[in-house]
């Protein structure tokens, strides 16, 4: 007879699959469970951990940085392993997986763009978001990319935070960013970046923006930028205006950008217009390269699920532009052999017990959390209470679970099997070693870290 999963005899052995946000917040849910013997892996595709909070927070938000502070603190707790440089469904597989562990949790996020599915989406000078977010931060699939910062104007479709990081970025005095952790090659493309207007289009009304108050407030601190607003967009239709009283984000949304409307700064170097009610129909091109975006005026009509939502109005206009970035939200991607959604992009769940793809079966011994779970909405500490419950179902269900075999309990087992598939496997000593290596050479600058930003340089550092 077994001994029961969870106890000093039969530890239970616990594999999460992306070392982000959810990741951490995962591990420390099932860390605090005092009641259990239990060790954690953590698998992460890129050496470096942290997921969004290094390649997708802007580099001008070091305080929401700080966060990685609880997380090393995880980092340091002797249950649990760090296998960074791992890459799930190429390195190891869920077979894999199922040999060495009792439960296996997936937390890798939301990896791609969603599409807007209108004519010219692809033609060069039309750039997903998340691709511009990964090259400013370092993130080393996006470090090679190219945006052509010589043009006179960038339009960035959206009005969720993302967007505004974005046009923030653009618009930002680059001696400020110099101080960050911005990546070098971003920083230099900046400095000699010819942009003095970035147009974000906003397909519903000002009271329905999704960004937050404090990226707008932002904007007021930003040197030389002027920003725009048409008075007009402000004056709500009756159901937006009565809405606020109800929606205290909006509403300060709202009050914030009357003020910016009232202001002007005629004699501002860059400027940021915030165009309301305004849908891309068509991304316009010559020769391959975008020329100019085709926007159709909206307005607001009551949609099923009592809110508003945008319809044209058969009133259009062409916007010069050469540079676009779609902003409409991150999608998930599925993983070799796991079940997946297509239609919310996530991986189907009940309270992050993962369902087969039939969607009548649960998984035996599967979680999911975070933005795969979810979907891409909510800040980084959403994750937390998101991680808990998650936990929850996991605690509950262990008694229940068989487990993996005997044979392959023992720690040691499983870091021989990684090593024999990933000789380069990153360890919580090695990803240390970088982070010293990465913060030494920002203090000689003044700023908190310098990236290295190439996989293999990454390793070299490490392996040295
Ligand atoms: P988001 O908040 O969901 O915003 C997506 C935006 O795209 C919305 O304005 C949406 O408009 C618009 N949109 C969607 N489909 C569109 C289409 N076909 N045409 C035109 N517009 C379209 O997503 P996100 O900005 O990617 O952010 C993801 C999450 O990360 C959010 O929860 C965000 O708050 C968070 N985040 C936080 C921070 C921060 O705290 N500083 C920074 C970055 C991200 P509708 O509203 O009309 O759908």
């Amino acid at each position: 007879m077994s001994y029961q999963l969870g106890t000093p005899d039969r530890p239970a052995r616990i594999a999460i699959i992306g070392a982000g946000p959810a990741g951490f917040y995962t591990a420390e849910a099932l860390l605090k469970r005092k009641e259990l013997t239990l060790t954690v892996d953590l698998y992460n595709r890129l050496p470096t951990p942290f997921g969004l909070v290094r390649e997708g927070v802007a580099p001008d938000h070091q305080e929401i940085k700080a966060v990685t502070r609880v997380y090393e603190r995880l980092l340091d707790d002797p249950r649990l392993h760090y296998f960074g440089n791992v890459v799930f469904g190429k390195d190891i597989m869920f077979d894999d997986l199922r040999l060495y562990y009792d439960q296996i949790v997936f937390s890798v996020g939301t990896q791609a763009d969603r599409r807007m599915g209108i004519p010219g989406e692809d033609l060069a000078g039309s750039f997903a978001a998340t691709s511009f977010v990964g090259w400013y931060n370092g993130h080393p699939d996006y470090r090679d990319m190219q945006f052509d910062l010589s043009q006179p104007a960038a339009v960035v479709v959206g009005n969720g935070n993302v967007a505004m990081d974005v046009a923030r970025i653009l618009l930002a005095d680059p001696d400020r960013l110099a101080k960050t952790d911005i990546a070098d090659h971003a920083l230099a493309a900046l400095r000699s970046s010819k942009l003095r207007e970035v147009i974000m289009l906003g397909r519903r009304g000002p009271a329905q923006a999704a960004f937050t108050n404090p990226e707008l407030k932002e904007f007021a601190e930003l040197e030389d930028v002027d920003v725009i607003i048409d008075p007009a967009d402000l004056d709500l239709d009756p159901v937006s205006a009565a809405g606020l009283s109800s929606d205290k984000m909006a509403a300060r949304n709202v009050e914030m950008l009357r003020v910016y409307a009232a202001e002007t700064l005629p004699n501002a170097a860059r400027k940021f217009v915030m165009r309301f009610l305004a849908s891309p129909v068509e991304i316009l091109g010559a020769h391959g390269q975008v020329t100019n975006v085709r926007i159709e005026r909206n307005r607001l009509v009551p949609d099923p699920t009592g809110g508003l939502r945008a319809k044209g109005t058969g009133q259009f206009e062409n916007i010069p532009a050469s540079l676009i970035f779609r902003s409409v939200g991150y999608r998930g991607i599925p993983l070799p052999g796991m079940p997946f959604d297509e239609a919310t992009y996530t991986i189907p769940n009940v309270n992050g017990r993962v369902l087969s793809n039939s969607g009548h079966e649960m998984m035996e011994g599967v979680y999911t959390v975070g933005w795969i779970k979810r979907g891409p909405s909510g800040v980084i500490g959403t994750n937390k209470a998101d991680a808990v419950a998650t936990v929850t179902g996991m605690v509950e269900d262990l008694p229940e679970l068989d487990g993996a075999p005997d044979t392959n309990r023992d720690p040691a087992s499983v870091e021989a099997f990684v090593r024999s598939r990933k000789p380069a496997y990153v360890t919580r000593d090695g990803w240390r070693k970088l982070d010293a290596y990465e913060v030494a050479q920002g203090n000689e600058q003044g700023r908190p870290r310098v990236k290295v930003t190439r996989v293999d340089e990454m390793l070299d550092i490490i392996a040295r």
